[in-house]
């Protein structure tokens, strides 16, 4: 069997953003929603080859391959992001296939000065297998086995897959981007369902380490909308951490930048009116 391997669209070494402590973090390339708030919207897709952006690129690093794909010349990029910027299917070319094996060296060699690492996207459920094998050789090798392993995802996928990562997984981050199905799927274009059922499945298991609210003014940060999210948080655990996270139009695309950004004191009653409805831990960004 082949070992496993992952579109990736890129890593950074160190973020305390992203969960817990010091954590090195992966993005996977793909994802099943198409959120109209996604700050990063180029991980939605995969590369399709249209070969839009290989003129635009000013160090003629981008060309057709024989195979019909399109292909970087890592020597010549600069990382300037202008074929990032004029794709028009949410893609890039830099997104690249890696191995368990070329991943793990890099987290080994930044492993004395981090927490864990967790692996985002895109949506980073949809590479399960290449996941819960990266996973497993952190929590066997030495210099690694203190790092702590987390999936922040949108909660998509099934029981099944959860399964695959539980093992080797101990905690994950999930939004909520709704709780009313209808303004959920006006946002992602996919129902919640799956992503109650996950918050459900992984709180069970006590591998749940959030749940994050991202709440856009207007949208979906209606007061008996919020109440109702927080009591169904409470029924499942009252000391649930909940993280709500203020809309910023940072990296949104450019035809959802009307979407209003939370003020301070909109944040303030976020917190109070999910602290009211029974929500324990409460942490604002
Ligand atoms: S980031 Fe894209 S456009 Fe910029 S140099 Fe690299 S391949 Fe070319
Ligand atoms: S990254 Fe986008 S513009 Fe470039 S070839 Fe792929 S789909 Fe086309």
């Amino acid at each position: 069997m082949s070992a496993p391997r992952a579109l990736l669209n890129d890593f950074i070494p160190f973020s305390n953003v992203d969960g817990p402590g010091n954590r090195f973090v992966l993005f996977l390339q793909g994802c099943n929603f198409d959120c109209t708030f996604c700050h990063n919207p180029y991980t939605i897709s995969t590369c399709i080859d249209c070969e839009i952006c290989i003129e635009p690129c000013p160090e003629d690093a981008l060309s057709l391959d024989t195979d019909g794909s399109v292909t970087v010349d890592w020597g010549r990029c600069t990382r300037c992001d202008i074929c990032v910027d004029v794709c028009p299917y949410d893609s890039t070319p830099l997104a690249r296939q890696v191995t368990v094996d070329e991943i793990f060296s890099e987290i080994r060699a930044a492993a004395p000065f981090l927490s864990g690492i967790t692996v985002s996207g895109g949506e980073a459920t949809l590479q399960p297998g290449f996941v819960a094998a990266l996973f497993a050789e952190i929590k066997t090798h030495p210099d690694t086995r203190h790092l702590t392993t987390f999936v922040d995802s949108n909660g998509s996928c099934s029981p099944e897959t959860w399964d695959v990562l539980l093992p080797v997984m101990d905690g994950a981050m999930i939004d909520i981007k709704a709780f009313d199905d209808a303004i959920h799927v006006a946002l992602t274009g996919v129902g919640n369902g799956r992503v109650l059922d996950s918050i459900r499945y992984l709180a069970r298991r006590n591998r749940l380490h959030e749940v994050r609210l991202p709440l856009i003014s207007g949208v979906n940060d209606a007061d008996d909308l919020l109440t109702r999210t927080a009591r169904w948080i409470a029924s499942i655990d009252p000391a649930l951490r909940v993280k709500v996270i203020g809309f910023r139009k940072h990296g949104v695309r450019a035809e959802y930048q009307d979407l209003a950004e939370p003020t301070a004191d909109q944040m303030e009653h976020y917190e109070q009116v999910l602290s009211a409805a029974g929500v324990s831990e409460i942490v604002r960004v």
